[in-house]
């Protein structure tokens, strides 16, 4: 049994975008729930949630930015971006969530914890340096892997970007930049728009971007092949200190947004090919944090078995899942990534 951190509050039930908003407060309350099973409760031990602080927030956004989301509190629907609004408690949430991270990371990097999940929102990676996006206000991965630098002193952090869609505000606050290395598999061409394989970082952060757009359709073993022929050789080269992963659940089977086939089984693959890196690379140090995922089933089931993989209470089969994959779909991507990368990470191999 590891000791798996979770960062949970109900002020993050405070953010309503609107009443028919899909990243409705409703998604955290049926995980909140969740964590009341029998096969789940006093498992898991309890982060202390904490605002972000200011200078927190500007090693990634702008002040003009911050304080323009600040300035949102206490009112009234305001709206940031056709997709992003903020009310009353908006501004408190979007602090106590990138800060809520920050605090899992200090508790896993000072090895208070094995672990963590930050089970937050508003959620953070399509939010860029001064612009709120796609429902997020502040970058909360992007915050914890300069603060993890920055107040902890490491130097190679590895974000791994599981969600449907691509993490452009996380891949933009890190693209010259090779000390973060960002991953990210997203459905393409989609929202945002960027996250195409060519991305693949600029100037000295050339090779630390590393973009796998998938078609709609791609499943459990798809997605398990991806991670283990790409993600591991190239993460395993790389050597990071700490590993953060931006989850959304949008690439469950049944999403309203999205059109990808992954079932819970295959996000607690998912996680174990990642703790696999991080057994070998950095004392099983990984911090995920929730980005999207709009079905409300699909969250609670979900998001219990990457729990359970962290925690150690079940190990899944990561071979028994790539073999139900389509091969062709996998080597499609290998040969793609290879392409482009092939000069940047030796440990890619056809
Ligand atoms: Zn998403």
């Amino acid at each position: 049994m590891r000791k798996t951190g979770i960062v949970r509050d109900e002020r993050y039930m405070n953010h309503r975008p609107g009443s028919f908003h899909p990243e409705s407060h409703k998604r955290l309350k049926v995980i909140y729930d969740m964590l009341n099973d029998p096969d789940m409760a006093g498992q898991f031990h309890e982060v202390p949630v904490r605002r972000a602080e200011r200078e927190e927030l500007l090693l990634v956004h702008s002040p003009q930015y911050v304080d323009m989301v600040a300035a949102t509190e206490g009112k009234a629907s305001q709206s940031l971006d056709p997709d992003t609004s903020t009310s009353a408690g908006s501004y408190e949430a979007a602090l106590l969530a990138s800060g809520g991270l920050c605090r899992a990371v200090s508790m896993v990097i000072e090895g208070e914890l094995d672990n963590a999940f930050a089970l937050v929102r508003p959620p953070g990676h399509h939010a860029e340096k001064s612009r709120a996006m796609g429902f997020c206000l502040f970058n909360n991965v992007a915050v914890g892997a300069r603060y993890a630098q920055e107040y902890h002193k490491l130097k190679r952090v590895l974000i791994i970007d599981w969600d449907l869609h691509h993490g452009n505000g996380t891949q933009h606050s890190f693209e010259e930049d090779p000390t973060v290395l960002y991953f990210s598999t997203h459905q393409y061409p989609y929202y945002p728009g960027s996250g195409a394989f060519h991305e693949a970082g600029r100037g000295k952060g050339e090779g630390f971007t590393v973009n796998v757009p998938l078609s709609p359709g791609h499943g459990d073993g798809e997605y398990v092949g991806i991670f283990e022929k790409i993600l591991k050789p190239v993460a395993m080269e790389f050597n990071p200190e700490l590993i953060l992963v931006s989850a959304g659940i949008d690439i469950y089977e049944n999403d309203p947004l999205g059109s990808m086939l992954v079932s819970p089984e295959g996000f607690a693959a998912l996680t174990r090919s990642i703790m696999d890196v991080a057994e070998k690379c950095c004392d099983g140090k990984v911090v995920i944090t929730l980005e999207g995922g709009y079905d409300l089933n699909g969250l609670s089931f979900s998001i219990k078995s990457v729990l359970k993989e962290l925690a150690g209470l079940s190990e899944t089969s990561i071979e028994d899942m790539i073999s139900r994959g389509d091969q062709n779909k996998i080597d499609y991507a290998i040969e793609q990534v290879l392409r482009v990368h092939g000069r940047f990470w030796k440990g890619l191999s056809p």
